[in-house]
């Protein structure tokens, strides 16, 4: 239909005869000859329509914003002094010939050829219109460079990209399963899968060797800003490799594709330790681009009459923790209490500080609420320790060590971005040697990875201390963000009966839900690990979007609904009965209350 991209008009192209579709981005009326702005998914060039093509001129008269069009005309340069250096095609424009409409448009719901702020509710519902936008389609060229990019990267490093079902069991990720109800098998349901990851695990036991997938994956969780019900990652799986050749491996191809779309020279991927992370910066993803770190205070503040330190310093569970913030001397009194009401979110319950106004003065030189119940001595050993200047604020937290963490990690992120400190562009890391449980608020552990992924130690140890435990897991994180994680994962069935019987998962239970798995480990199964990569959140660092949502065609909303298609929707009583379902929905009562009963 076309001989070219409306973007892909240039000098090269004068005096020649060009075909162009598109919509028309903007219409303009000169007193007597007719601009059109025609816009594809290429760019826009400009068609100047004249009167004496007579039927053409009456058409374009006719077209207004949207309107689908087919242009034929001669390319010409530009009058000089009406170019446009901002626009690829702005040296050269095309004298349309002949017009044909193709479709037209209703008035759209927000213009496109202007920046307007459209509330993203509106974008959603019609987000046909929205992907139109040139920023919007240039994320979705951009992530489909990244995925073929990545493609071919496995594809030559001899990884094989196998399907896995979608209906299938619950794979323990740990978050709520999507459930489907089978029409076949009464009362049964089918789970969509939080991630490939037993189906992967069965291919390395099958002998594929070297996996990869790009995968939907579902996982009906709280919703916040960076998460959606479904994502998808770029699944990895290996055998015979260890976690060494795993993160080189990882590391090779994400430097090479940063290189290669968007010519970023990644620095190497220094490694930390999991306790290390949280000691340093109170978070197992740590922003490196910011030089500032927690340090460990509660030895000095132990003996102090101020319970709010002595508290947690002398707790096991508890954290006494200074941030100090170079030249942060000058953070006004209202700032600080802004900060210390965004700590209040992680549930710090208050933000001591110290300001050094004039060491050269001792203790006197230093401004604070707390010096007088922390005593001079202690005051100038946290100064000492912290190894704050003159011009400096430390700031405390104090509480369950989680808190402290928490609170303190997130408040070094807030101050260095507020106080321009980052030192880099792109911070990339590895984060290993995790624990391989987590205590549950009722005494319980619960795997910080999954269940599958392999302890550092013996069976008999695992069993011997559990929660002192480390796995062979490894997390890459850029920026604070965690791009992707896996593990080596356990091969043995004597192990994984051991890791689910520490979970308080019965024997029973086991075969029940993972008899396939025990099965398979007992056929041949060869030592193998993988990871997988949150590909929306990588193109979302990629491209410095700020919301998950702008690198997704069709994203769900923060209610996990989709506003085009108005799903999730209601469906008729006769599929639900096909499917042995009867809705509990809260029904009017004759006394005017709801209450749950079942309805018929
Ligand atoms: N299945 C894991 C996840 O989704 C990744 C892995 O262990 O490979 O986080």
């Amino acid at each position: 239909m076309r001989s070219h991209y409306c973007g892909g008009i240039n000098e090269s192209h004068i005096d020649q005869e060009v075909t162009l579709c598109g919509w028309v981005h903007r219409r303009r009326d000169h007193g007597g000859v007719i601009f059109l702005d025609l816009r594809d998914r290429d760019g826009i060039s400009q068609v100047v329509v004249d009167p004496d093509t007579a039927e053409s001129f009456a058409l374009a008269e006719k077209v207004r914003s949207e309107y689908v069009v087919k242009i034929t005309g001669l390319v010409r340069r530009r009058p000089a002094g009406t170019e446009n250096s901002n626009m690829a095609t702005g040296q050269v424009e095309m004298l349309g010939k002949k017009v044909t409409i193709l479709n037209a448009a209703a008035t759209p719901p927000f213009p496109l050829d202007e920046h307007v702020d459209v509330g993203e509710d509106v974008r959603l519902r019609y987000r046909f219109i929205d992907l139109r936008r040139p920023e919007m389609l240039n994320r979705l060229r951009f992530r489909s460079r990244v995925t073929s990019y990545i493609r071919n990267y496995l594809d030559s490093n001899g990884f094989m990209d196998v399907e896995t079902p979608i209906l299938t069991r619950a794979t323990p990720e740990g978050a709520r399963d999507y459930l489907v109800p089978s029409r076949t098998q009464e009362g049964s349901f089918f789970a969509l899968p939080q991630s490939p990851q037993l189906f992967k695990q069965m291919l390395m036991v099958s002998g594929v060797d070297r996996y990869y997938q790009i995968a939907k994956c579902f996982r009906d969780e709280d919703l916040r800003a960076d998460r959606q019900p479904e994502f998808t990652q770029v699944d990895i799986e290996a055998s015979f490799i260890n976690e060494e050749d795993l993160m080189s491996l990882n590391e090779d191809m994400i430097r090479a594709l940063f290189k290669d779309v968007m010519n970023v020279e990644l620095p190497a991927f220094p490694r930390m330790p999991y306790s290390e992370a949280l000691d340093r910066f109170g978070s197992d993803k740590p922003d490196l681009r910011i030089p500032l770190e927690l340090q460990d205070v509660g030895d000095l503040v132990a003996g102090v009459d101020f319970k709010v330190f002595a508290g947690p310093a002398n707790d096991a569970k508890g954290r006494v923790a200074a941030l100090r913030v170079p030249k942060g001397g000058d953070l006004s009194r209202k700032q600080i209490d802004e900060y210390t009401k965004f700590v209040s979110i992680y549930g710090a319950r208050g933000l001591a500080y110290i300001k050094v106004n004039d060491l050269a003065k001792g203790v006197e030189g230093l401004q604070s609420p707390i010096v007088k119940f922390l005593g001079s001595d202690v005051a100038m050993a946290i100064i000492e320790r912290t190894k704050a200047e003159d011009g400096d604020i430390v700031f405390f937290g104090a509480d369950k060590t989680s808190v402290v963490n928490e609170a303190l990690g997130a408040l070094r992120i807030r101050v260095g971005h507020d106080l321009k400190m980052l030192t880099c562009d792109w911070a990339p890391m590895w984060v290993i040697d995790f624990p391989m449980f987590e205590e549950l608020p009722d005494g319980g552990l619960t795997a910080i990875h999954h269940p599958f992924t392999a302890p550092s130690c013996s069976a008999e140890e695992l069993a011997a201390s559990p929660a002192t435990a480390l796995s062979r897991a490894y997390d890459m994180v850029l920026n604070g963000t965690e791009l992707g994680g896996g593990s080596i994962r356990i091969h043995s069935d004597q192990m994984q009966q051991e890791v689910f019987r520490i979970l308080g998962i019965g024997e029973e239970e086991s075969r029940a839900k993972f008899g396939f798995l025990l099965d398979a480990l007992k056929y041949g199964c060869p030592p193998h690990g993988g990871l997988a990569f949150g590909l929306d959140r990588l193109i979302m660092l990629m491209t410095g979007s700020s919301s998950i949502r702008d690198v997704i065609a069709f994203p769900k909303t923060q209610s996990a609904t989709c506003l085009m298609t108005q799903a999730p929707g209601e469906v008729d009583e006769k599929q639900l009965r096909e499917l042995h379902i009867r809705l509990r929905k809260p029904v009017k009562a004759v006394d005017g209350n709801t209450s749950d009963i079942g309805k018929e």
